[in-house]
C-alpha cells in the first residue's frame, strides 16, 4: 500500500471536476473548455487514492493526523495523469525501412503493399518470447510514465496468429504486473490480414472469432476487442462478426475507423462501441448518432504528424456537433512512434484548433471514458484512483506551448510517487 501523501503549494491543480456542470458521461462541447481549476491548492493521496483534493486550506484540514509524506510542488501545475487510451506496444523493432521509403515519397498504403507497413512487424513478433516483448513494453509504459501518463490501452495485433495475440496479450499482462501504472488489455487480432490468408480475409476473421476472441476472454487476458476498418484490412461487414464474438465472450468492443478512406460507421454503434478511433474522415451524417451516446471519438494526430499527413482529425468540427473525444499517443512503430502525451497535445492545439483546456480534458477523463474507466480515473475527486502528474509550469497551458519539452517533473501512480 502507498504511504500517505501530501501535495501542497499547487499553484494551479486541474481537478477536472466542474463546479458549473454535473456530467455524467463524456465530456463534450463546451463542457470541454471546464477544467476545474484550483489556485492555491493541495490534493492528499490515501491508500493509493485520492482523499481530498482543492483549496490548500481545506485539504491541510483533511491531512491532520494523517502524518503523510509532503511533496512541495512550489507553485506549479498539478493534473490528472495523462490516459492514454490508444496504444500498439507490442513489437519488437522500429520500421525504419518504411520510415525512409516514406521520405523518398511512398505513402503508408503503398509501403504496406509492397511488403512493409503492419506485415513487417508480425515476424519479430510471432519469433520473439513473452519475456522480450514484455521488456519492450514495460520500457515504453516507464517512458510514458515520465511524461505523466498514469493510465494506458495496450494492443495486441502484430502477431496474427492464435498463438501469437495470445502471447502478446501475455507480454502485455507481464509488463503491466512489473508497472505502478494501470494497463488495459485489448485484443487487436483483427489488424490485417496475415499472408497466410492472403485473398481469405473471411477464413481468418473466422480464426479471431472462434480462436482468438474465446482463448483470450476464457484467459481473461483482455478487456477489449479492437479491429481495423480500413480498405486493405478489414470491412465493416468482418467488424460486425468480430463483435458479436467479443460481446458473446463478454468484451467490450472498440474500433479503428475512418483514418485513411471515409467509411460510415452508425451500423457499429449497435455494439455501444467504448470508443471509434482516427475518424480523421468521419461523415457528417454520422455525427448526429455519435452526439447520442457515450462512444468516444479518439483522436490520434501523433500518426497525421509522423505520416505526413496534411489532414488532421476534424476535432472542431465533432466538438460543434457533441460527440465527446479524447486524445492519444496511437503508439507504434509504423505510424506513430511516440509515447508524449504533451506532444500530442500541441498537435491537437496547432493543427485541430483544440483548446489547451480541451485538449487536457480529452486526454484526461475523456480517455478514461474510451476505456469506460471514469469511476476510477480521469480526474481527481475523492475516492478516484491517484494517478496525477506535476509539471514545472506555472500555467496549464503551457503544457501545449512548449513544443517537445519534457516538463513533467514528478509523476504519481495509484499514490506512488515516481520523481
Ligand atoms: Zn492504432
Amino acid at each position: 500500500m502507498a504511504a500517505p501523501l501530501l501535495l501542497t503549494n499547487i499553484g494551479q491543480l486541474l481537478t477536472l471536476r466542474s463546479t458549473t456542470f454535473k456530467a455524467t458521461g463524456p465530456l463534450r462541447g463546451p463542457e470541454l473548455n471546464d477544467v476545474g481549476l484550483v489556485e492555491e491548492a493541495a490534493v492528499l493521496c490515501l491508500d493509493g487514492k485520492i482523499a481530498a483534493a482543492g483549496k490548500q486550506r481545506d485539504v491541510l484540514r483533511a491531512a491532520k493526523g494523517k502524518k503523510p509524506v509532503e511533496l512541495d510542488c512550489a507553485g506549479k501545475v498539478v493534473l490528472p495523469g495523462f490516459v492514454d487510451s490508444h496504444t500498439h506496444p507490442i513489437f519488437t523493432a522500429p520500421r525504419l525501412a518504411d520510415f525512409e521509403q516514406r521520405i523518398a515519397g511512398a505513402s503508408y498504403e503503398e509501403i504496406a503493399a509492397a511488403g512493409g507497413g503492419i506485415r513487417s512487424s508480425v515476424a519479430g513478433v510471432r519469433k520473439a518470447s513473452v519475456k522480450e516483448l514484455a521488456e519492450k513494453a514495460l520500457a515504453a509504459f516507464e517512458e510514458m510514465s515520465r511524461q505523466g501518463t498514469t493510465t494506458v490501452e495496450a494492443k495486441s495485433g502484430y502477431g496474427l496468429t492464435t498463438e501469437a495475440e495470445l502471447k502478446s496479450l501475455e507480454a502485455i499482462r507481464a509488463a503491466a504486473a512489473e508497472w505502478p501504472g494501470t494497463v488495459v488489455p485489448t485484443l487487436l487480432g483483427a489488424h490485417v490480414v496475415p499472408k497466410e490468408f492472403e485473398g481469405k480475409p473471411e477464413k481468418y476473421v473466422k480464426e479471431v472469432c472462434d480462436k482468438m476472441i474465446p482463448q483470450a476472454a476464457q484467459r481473461k487476458l483482455a478487456a477489449f476487442v479492437d479491429i481495423f476498418i480500413e480498405r486493405g484490412a478489414f470491412t465493416l461487414a468482418d467488424a460486425e462478426r468480430v463483435f458479436e464474438a467479443a460481446a458473446k465472450h463478454g468484451l467490450g468492443v472498440r474500433a479503428h475507423v475512418c483514418q485513411l478512406s471515409g467509411q460510415e460507421v452508425w451500423p457499429l454503434l449497435r455494439f455501444h462501441p467504448a470508443s471509434l478511433d482516427h475518424l480523421d474522415w468521419a461523415a457528417d451524417e454520422d455525427l448526429p448518432q455519435l452526439a447520442r451516446r457515450d462512444t468516444v471519438a479518439t483522436l490520434l494526430p501523433g500518426a497525421n504528424f509522423f505520416l505526413g499527413l496534411d489532414r488532421y482529425p476534424p476535432a472542431r468540427r465533432l466538438i460543434e456537433a457533441g460527440v465527446p473525444v479524447a486524445l492519444a499517443t496511437d503508439y507504434n512503430p509504423g505510424s506513430s512512434p511516440t509515447t508524449s502525451m504533451p506532444f500530442v497535445l500541441t498537435l491537437a492545439c496547432t493543427q485541430m484548433r483544440m483548446t489547451p483546456a480541451e485538449a487536457i480534458a480529452a486526454a484526461t477523463l475523456n480517455g478514461a471514458h474510451a476505456l469506460r474507466l471514469a469511476d476510477r480515473k480521469g480526474s481527481l475527486e475523492p475516492g478516484k484512483d491517484a494517478d496525477l502528474a506535476l509539471f514545472d509550469l506555472d500555467d496549464y497551458r503551457e503544457l501545449p506551448y512548449w513544443v517537445a519539452a519534457r516538463r513533467c517533473a514528478a509523476t504519481i501512480l495509484k499514490g506512488r510517487l515516481l520523481a
